[in-house]
């Protein structure tokens, strides 16, 4: 039996379900347990474990090729499971032994390419997944209004703007009420501008219908804007999962400190709260004993132009709201260092390092 479901099946989701009221929290739960996906005997997905409540917005993030879309589309139904079982709603609809059809789980799903059909109507577009539903105008027009877009039901997909397309694509993943949105990078098709005006609007939306949404990006920035919870998955696995100031400020890995954001790692030696290292006395948010590399953000590394100091700056870059500055150590490594307003050290300045006193995680040195 083929691994992949035809994606378009999701969309003819008919099946009038209970009325969704806008406003009001309809999300369903999605539970994964111990799910493992493969294509041609080659496992991708290793034991994923993911429990999204009602109402929660998820980001899936993580590399290119690390399982993101496999795990969205395997709670889709469009990709059969080989182990684990996944649950909507508490309804088994995966285990390797069974497979509910993407049309029977009540999820709705928006694609990156949008997938609108060009030869129809918006209206005609929206009301795809809608089957002979008896209400299928008024949800048409109840969809189109809930994305912004009412009155352009008559409109062709050509003669709108991308976000308006994508807006499209998200109304008629809408408009057969599901309990669960899943959204396949949404908005890598928009220009940097518009995919952060698109990116708020989609924000505000999803927080006022109270829907479960899991979306998947490989931008840390994207997630962390509209996800409640992160995923971080690496290598078929997700490596933490967690909100995102806790994923930024207590990575369980070396690996997820530098993927979600800038990161130094200054080697020193722990002693219970406080690390001794090159840049002096780092306290730690966890007590350690021996060789550590400790994190640093950027804004916690203070510059400070001294004669006798322990790197030399290699650049600055001046952003407007704040600036960066990249110092080259004696021993060939380069940190970074990120403050507000104007910098105060240039190109070719020797400098000391420290760290502002904030509390830094720091992992056993390989
Ligand atoms: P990207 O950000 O590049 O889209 P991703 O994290 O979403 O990546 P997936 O698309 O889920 O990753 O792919 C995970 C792994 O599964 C990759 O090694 C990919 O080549 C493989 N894979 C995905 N779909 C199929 C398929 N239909 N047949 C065979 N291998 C596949």
């Amino acid at each position: 039996m083929p691994n992949t479901v035809d994606p378009r099946v999701v969309d003819a989701a008919a099946g009038p379900g209970p009325a969704m009221p806008v406003g009001g929290s309809s999300g369903g739960r999605v539970l994964a347990t111990g799910v493992r996906t493969a294509f041609d005997g080659v496992e991708v997905l290793h034991g994923i474990d993911l429990d999204v409540s009602p109402g929660e917005v998820v980001a899936l993030l993580g590399p290119s090729g690390c399982g993101k879309t496999t795990l969205l589309r395997s709670i889709a139904g469009l990709e059969r499971i080989a182990g684990g079982e996944i649950t909507l709603d508490d309804r088994v609809v995966a285990t390797a032994g069974h497979h509910e059809r993407p049309e029977r789980r009540r999820v709705g799903m928006v694609f990156q390419d949008w997938a609108l059909f060009p030869h129809m109507s918006v209206g005609d577009n929206v009301a795809y997944g809608l089957g002979r539903a008896a209400d299928r105008e008024r949800r048409v027009a109840d969809a189109l209004e809930m994305v912004g877009l009412a009155g352009l039901h008559e409109r062709m997909p050509a003669t709108l703007s991308g976000g308006q397309q994508q807006r499209v694509a998200l109304a008629r993943a809408l408009a057969p009420q599901p309990s669960v949105l899943l959204l396949d990078e949404p908005f890598s098709n928009l220009d940097t501008g518009l995919r952060v005006q698109v990116r708020s609007e989609v924000h505000r939306l999803l927080t006022g219908l109270g829907i479960t949404a899991v979306f998947v990006t490989h931008d840390q920035e994207e997630a962390f804007v509209l996800g409640d919870r992160v995923a971080v998955m690496h290598d078929g696995h997700i490596e933490q999962f967690d909100a995102p100031a806790a994923i930024y400020e207590h990575p369980v890995s070396a690996w997820v400190a530098a993927f979600v954001g800038d990161a130094n790692f200054v080697p020193g030696t722990a002693t219970g709260t406080t690390a001794d290292t090159l840049i002096g006395a780092v306290p730690l948010s966890d007590a350690l004993t021996g060789a550590v590399d400790v994190l640093v953000r950027p804004e916690h590394l203070v510059v400070t132009a001294d004669d006798h100091g322990i790197g030399v700056v290699g650049n600055v870059e001046y952003f407007g709201h704040d600036h960066m500055v990249q110092v080259d150590l004696d021993d060939g490594r380069r940190l970074a260092s990120r403050a507000p307003g104007n910098p105060r050290v240039q190109r070719g300045q020797r400098v000391r390092l420290s760290c502002d006193g904030s509390a830094s995680p720091a992992f056993a040195a390989e």
